[in-house]
């Protein structure tokens, strides 16, 4: 096979050539880029070089030119292990395009293909090749790379190494050998999932404690984090949309199908022109929707998470979610979907407690096993754990990825600045009405119920169950209702509380006791009434200042915000 053009300068006779520039020269003839973004080219210098690298990056920040580029100037196949055999055929196809020499072996190939591969690796006819995790199990494989010049080895998504992570593959584990097969090729690890835990992790299993890394930063300062009180989502959400990002383009996350149309439905009869997205759809209004939010201007796509998956729009303004991301990793990578060109742009989210029940509740009749469903309820903690917090949501987000920083005063929490209370007695009061119900009654009600009963509400339901006779009946009409289902939701995000079953009825835990019984004390989160609260129409704001319409409480809130956004539009230019 006749060497492509590009690499002449690189490749004379497979010596090592200047390495600096004979990365740049690649980058810049095979790939068509002007620089490296980042760290990449000290990465890419350090790997040509021989030396062990581990990289956290975020999506989208460019880890694969970390590989592909060096793969290039050193002699022989870059060999690239990933999980993710379904694009394998897209990644070579793309490679191919640019004149690299690319192959793959995986188990949805046809023999022939694969014996065709492998002759072209043996031959050194191929710059890199990549291979799923579970053929390296084998040791034809093995033996296959014995008989082939191997320049590096790079670890894709090097976090499913990782058995508490969300993408746990067990052949993976099996990657060590690499490091005692072929103790002189260099190995690349790659991942965004970069939780102290799961680099830790990654190092020990994959054998790179001398590995150098490579840590970028996860910030993204252009994104205003915002998570308020859910209580009418589909409202909320367009008086956000008129009042912030008018003609703006925007994602909304929803989680069902359902309400994924409901709310476009909503969003364009109110005059924000929408159109949803979910695997519910057939795939050529998919693709014609997906297609219209890419060329349009200002189009809003209400989708459900399978949107955004390779979504390269620079300019979405907004990304907002109506219901509770699974994880921080999941909320990380759907609000980075935002504010790409570095323009200032806000990822909005509303939570309630249904959001908290709701996930308990999925989590409890997922399949799997006890370790996988508590490794789903930690991700939900980290992610209640959000929401609840009473300090900088970006540096609480950042420290979830392993790094620290300073308040950064524009997120809601910094800007509104909520306070704790004292929640002591009201949590007492929630306990023991469950427990009451419970060795009174033998019975188990949802929040709701609850909250009547803790209210003094004499409703149909109350008096069926003659729970107007319960000594705790009427206790609680020092708190309003909402303010009732927040101490509740706040009791469920600290695991003082439980959901059970299909009905999600509310059940006591270990720690409900030691509120109960041993003196344990409780903090809230003091509710803001309305973090932000908008114009309720441009329209009413005419002629006045945007600000015309908000509570005096929110005007100096409101104008830290517009001062934000102007001084990060200027840093931008
Ligand atoms: P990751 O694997 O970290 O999610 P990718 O490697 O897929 O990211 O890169 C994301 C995008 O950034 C791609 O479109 C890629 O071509 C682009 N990119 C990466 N590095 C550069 C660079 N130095 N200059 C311009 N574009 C780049
Ligand atoms: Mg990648
Ligand atoms: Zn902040």
């Amino acid at each position: 096979m006749e060497t492509p053009d590009a690499f002449a300068a690189v490749t004379t006779d497979g010596a090592p050539v200047a390495e600096s520039g004979a990365a740049q020269e690649v980058l810049r003839r095979v790939f068509g880029y002007d620089s490296f973004r980042g760290d990449q080219r000290e990465i890419v210098e350090h790997v040509v070089g021989g030396g062990d690298a581990l990289v956290l990056m975020p999506t989208g920040g460019g880890k694969s030119l970390c590989y592909q580029v060096p793969a290039l100037v050193r002699p022989g196949v870059g060999v690239v292990v990933s999980p993710l055999i379904a694009l394998m055929q897209d990644q070579v196809d793309a490679l191919s395009a640019l004149g690299v020499r690319a192959g793959f072996l995986n188990s949805t190939q046809f023999p022939d293909e694969r014996r065709m591969v492998e002759a072209q690796f043996v031959a050194g006819e191929l710059d890199l090749l990549y291979l799923a995790p579970e053929r390296l199990r084998l040791e034809s494989s093995a033996a296959l790379l014995d008989r082939g010049k191997v320049a590096l080895f790079a670890i894709d998504e090097a976090h499913c190494v990782s058995q508490w992570g969300h993408d746990f593959r067990p052949d993976y584990l099996g990657l060590s050998m690499l490091h005692e097969r072929w103790p002189d090729v260099p190995r690349i690890a790659l991942t965004a999932t970069a939780t102290a835990k799961t680099r830790d992790e990654i190092i020990e299993r994959l054998d790179l404690g001398a590995a150098r890394r490579f840590v970028a930063s996860f910030d993204r300062p252009n994104i205003q984090y915002r998570i308020e009180p859910k209580n009418r989502p589909d409202r909320q959400l367009l008086d956000f949309i008129k009042a912030e990002h008018a003609g703006d383009a925007g994602i909304v996350y929803c989680l069902s199908r359902n309400s994924v149309e409901k709310t476009a439905a909503f969003l364009t009869e109110n005059g924000v022109e929408a159109v949803p997205y979910h695997a519910g759809l057939d795939s050529r209004t998919r693709a014609a929707n997906q297609a219209r939010f890419l060329r349009e201007d200002g189009l809003v796509v209400v989708a459900t998470i399978a949107f955004g998956m390779g979504i390269d729009k620079p300019d979405v303004r907004f990304v907002a979610h109506l219901d509770l991301p699974k994880s921080v990793e999941g909320y990380y990578q759907e609000t980075g979907r935002a504010g790409r060109d570095g323009l200032p742009s806000t990822a909005w989210m509303v939570y309630g407690l249904a959001d908290v029940v709701q996930q308990r509740k999925m989590i409890d009749s997922s399949d799997g096993d006890a370790t996988h469903r508590r490794q789903l309820q930690l991700h939900l903690d980290a992610m209640l754990a959000l929401c609840e917090t009473v300090s900088c949501r970006r540096t609480q987000l950042l420290a979830y990825f392993g790094q620290s920083g300073q308040s950064c005063g524009n997120c809601d929490t910094c800007l509104t600045a909520p306070e704790t209370w004292d929640g002591t007695v009201p949590a007492q009061k929630v306990l023991s009405t469950v427990l009451r119900l419970k060795r009174e009654r033998g019975q188990s009600f949802g929040a709701g119920h609850i909250v009547d009963i803790l209210l003094g509400k004499s409703n149909p339901k109350v008096l069926q169950h003659d729970h107007h006779e319960l000594k705790v009946f009427g206790i609680g009409t020092d708190l309003r209702d909402v303010e009732w289902r927040g101490v509740i939701r706040q009791l469920l995000a600290q695991g003082l509380l439980a959901v059970h079953g299909d009905y999600g009825v509310l059940i006591l835990t270990e720690a409900s006791n030691e509120v109960l019984f041993d003196g344990r004390e409780v903090l809230l989160r003091r509710e803001p009434e309305r973090a932000v609260k908008p114009a309720r129409t441009p329209k009413a704001a005419k002629g006045k200042s945007p600000a015309a319409d908000l509570s005096t409480a929110d005007v100096p809130l409101f104008e830290k915000l517009r001062e934000w956004r102007a001084a990060t539009a200027k840093e931008q230019g």
